[in-house]
């Protein structure tokens, strides 16, 4: 293997950034002005989960009030606070307008840019971080450092070292990890004696021991307008049976405490609302009217709206259906789903776990001295809604501005 050290000479000190994700990028624009700046990713091309992101609209940011905002990030709320105080999701969007990228704010205040997509503000920022200075190395998979402190980068044309003055690794966790992140820095950062927690699904599916006829009638059928609760947290929404349990939005939003039950008792027990809208009363009241000559299926569509993957649903929790309308009533609003295992990170739209927040310093400095991280290889996890992408552009940027301090202090 050609090992062959590489310097590349410059006034300004050299930094690298390392994954060119949006954390890694939005580092790379807070460095610009007082670094060379290199960007060193392991794909044919960069940001290729913010781009998968944009096939479902690119919700950026949301536009709750911040205090709320903030509540979404759970116990690790306090420790990002700094970062997203100075990069609020207004600040997202001013920061989108400035790359030409305008956005609006949907009913359920989630915000997206008005093309719904991610190319044009990702093409828009890599002209942009270009004509500030910034190279990009593609196809650069780091590898971990040489004896003497040499970033180690596998090639195609072999193996290349790089020695900058400061390093913010921007690897992202390990979900879609065809899309570049697999979480294989994990090994190298634990060596160097950081304090990693184990990756695990986040905003991820579940699985159910379906029967047959569920599985072969209803897989890849929506679920929509129900309220999922767990843990005293209901979520009204939608979600999707699949052909191994359930999956999206309602599901997702419960997914980290789902997760936990399950990896201290082996499964969780979800309670399902398939009528939120009607309370019990006016629920019990509805069944309680002549059935005539209806079949239980006409009759459960005709009073309360339930029908196909509910109905399905319904019987699936025992094949005979209460005849006596407070049971009936029962079993529809509290009907119990049990989930047995999360499914694979792989599978994940983002990861639990990384790189432990109590051994980050302010400035987003890991314990090795010139290393910072950014991003979702960070141990925080949110929901969906653009909770995810407003803490890895807060963080990188917190990161990169970190980082710049760094070499301001050791010139
Ligand atoms: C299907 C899907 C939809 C999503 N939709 C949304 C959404 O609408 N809103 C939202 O807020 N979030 C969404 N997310 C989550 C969001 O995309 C991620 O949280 C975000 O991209 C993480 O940013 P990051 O920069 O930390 O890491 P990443 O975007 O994962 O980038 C990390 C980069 O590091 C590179 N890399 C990894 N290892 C190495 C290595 N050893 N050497 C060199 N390079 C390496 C990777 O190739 C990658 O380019 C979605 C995720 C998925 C999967």
């Amino acid at each position: 293997m050609n090992a062959s050290p590489e310097k590349i000479d410059g006034a300004k000190p050299l930094a690298a950034i390392i994954g060119g994700g949006p954390a890694g990028l939005m580092a790379a624009e807070m460095l610009s002005e007082q670094a060379e700046v290199h960007v060193f990713d392991a794909m044919p091309s960069l940001a290729r989960k913010f781009l998968l992101a944009g096939k479902s609209g690119l919700n950026i940011t949301h536009g709750e009030e911040f205090a709320s905002f903030i509540n979404r990030f759970g116990d690790a709320r306090e420790k990002l606070r700094t970062a997203l105080e100075a990069f609020t999701p207004q600040d997202v969007r001013d920061w989108a307008a400035g790359l030409g990228i305008e956005t609006f704010e949907g009913s359920s205040h989630r915000i997206f840019p008005r093309q719904m997509k991610a190319s044009p503000l990702l093409r828009a920022w890599i002209q942009r971080l270009g004509r500030a200075g910034v190279t990009f190395h593609t196809k650069h998979k780091w590898r971990g450092w040489t004896d003497d402190g040499a970033l180690v980068f596998e090639t195609p044309d072999g193996e290349r070292l790089f020695t900058p003055a400061a390093t913010v690794l921007a690897l992202g966790g390990a979900s879609w990890p065809r899309l570049g992140s697999d979480g294989g820095w994990t090994r190298l950062l634990a060596e160097k004696g950081i304090r990693i927690n184990e990756l695990k699904p986040a905003n991820c599916g579940f699985e159910v021991s379906w029967s047959e006829h569920l599985k072969t009638r209803f897989a890849g059928h929506p679920v929509k307008s129900v309220a999922l609760e767990f843990g005293g947290t209901r979520i009204k929404g939608d979600f999707v049976v699949t052909e191994t349990g359930v999956e999206g939005s309602a599901v997702y939003a419960l997914s980290g405490p789902l997760r936990d039950e399950i990896a201290s008792n082996g499964k969780a027990l979800l309670k399902i609302d398939l009528a939120p809208d009607r309370d019990e009363a006016r629920l019990v009241r509805e069944l309680e009217r002549p059935q005539g000559k209806s079949s239980m299926a006409n009759f459960l569509r005709k009073v309360a709206g339930i029908e196909g993957v509910k109905a399905a649903l319904l019987r699936e929790a025992g094949p005979d259906l209460p005849w006596d309308p407070t049971q009936l009533m029962k079993r529809i609003k509290h009907l119990e789903l049990v989930l047995t295992a999360p499914r694979p990170i792989a599978e994940a739209i983002s990861s639990a776990g990384g790189i432990a927040l109590d051994d980050l310093g302010t400035d987003y400095m890991t314990s090795v001295p010139g290393l910072f991280a950014a991003g979702e290889m960070l141990d925080w996890e949110a929901p969906t809604g653009g909770y995810l992408l407003t803490a890895c552009l807060a963080t990188g940027r917190a990161a990169g501005l970190g980082a710049g301090e760094f070499l301001a202090r050791t010139r």
